[in-house]
């Protein structure tokens, strides 16, 4: 389900706007509750979750220190974020507080398919990387390669994964992110512009040619980019364009392999 487009631009102003009360590039989240009297509490939760808002005559965030919540780490941040974004968004906010929706444990990369937890992720990537300050960013770079997402996400404080979401959607260079675990596609996003949308080996499976393919077949390979044919990875390029190529960085850990992948 896609967040529609009136609560889209809502959820935009709102966190774009707490972001540039503050001048700091990376978001003093911390800050922003403390001004709003909401109490964060880091501690160890066992593997219970990654972060809840939990309502009892006020409001308070937990966030799970054991699976790696801190404050300046990437995922701490981003967990916060999404947990600020159920406070803030107001449809949230009330619906928790008159118990018709119960607290729930947000955890990171899971129940994406929940609208709610959609909107707290959104809000999360709005907050971390308001458009206007990012969009300057971005035009640093006369070039787009991997590099450019990696130092976005360093100045930014946030995982790799968050920010090239952020610049699919918003940035300079039409970019395509692909997460897969055991040779499998769990989720696909890419720009508006991105010439391409059908796969080479259909909507589920890894392209057995790209680098991630190679991965999940030898079960070694390490994070590169590679220059590829660009019907390693899409299916339906004419053949005045077959000799079109595409760039993929792999990024595997595991089982599980990042792709970004431009031309
Ligand atoms: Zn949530």
């Amino acid at each position: 389900m896609e967040i529609n487009s009136r609560k889209r631009s809502q959820i935009k102003y709102l966190a774009e706007f707490l972001a540039l009360e503050h001048s700091e590039t990376i978001t003093p989240l911390n800050k922003i509750a403390d001004l709003e009297e909401l109490q964060v509490f880091y501690d160890n939760y066992e593997n219970a979750f990654d972060g809840i808002l939990i309502f009892d005559k006020n409001f308070y965030i937990h966030l799970n220190t054991n699976l790696g919540n801190f404050p300046d780490k990437e995922r701490g941040r981003f967990t916060l974020a999404h947990e600020l974004g159920h406070y803030f968004i107001d449809s949230h906010r009330i619906a928790l507080k008159a118990g018709l929706i119960k607290p729930h444990p947000s955890w990171h990369n899971k129940n994406k398919h929940q609208i709610i937890e959609r909107e707290a992720d959104f809000f999360a990537s709005c907050i971390l990387m308001p458009e206007k300050r990012f969009r300057k960013d971005c035009e640093q770079f006369r070039k787009f390669d991997y590099q450019v997402i990696e130092n976005l996400a360093k100045q930014y404080l946030v995982s790799i994964t968050a920010c090239a979401i952020r610049f699919a959607d918003i940035g300079t260079h039409p970019i395509m992110i692909v997460y897969m675990e055991n040779n499998h596609i769990v989720w696909k996003w890419q720009s508006k512009d991105f010439r391409f949308w059908k796969l080479a080996d259909g909507k589920k499976t890894v392209p057995k040619d790209s680098l991630a393919g190679k991965y999940f077949r030898t079960g070694s390979g390490h994070k590169r980019t590679e220059e590829l044919w660009g019907v390693d990875w899409f299916d339906g390029i004419s053949d005045d364009n077959i000799n079109f190529k595409v760039f993929e960085q792999v990024i595997p850990y595991q089982n599980k392999v990042l792709s970004i992948v431009w031309y």
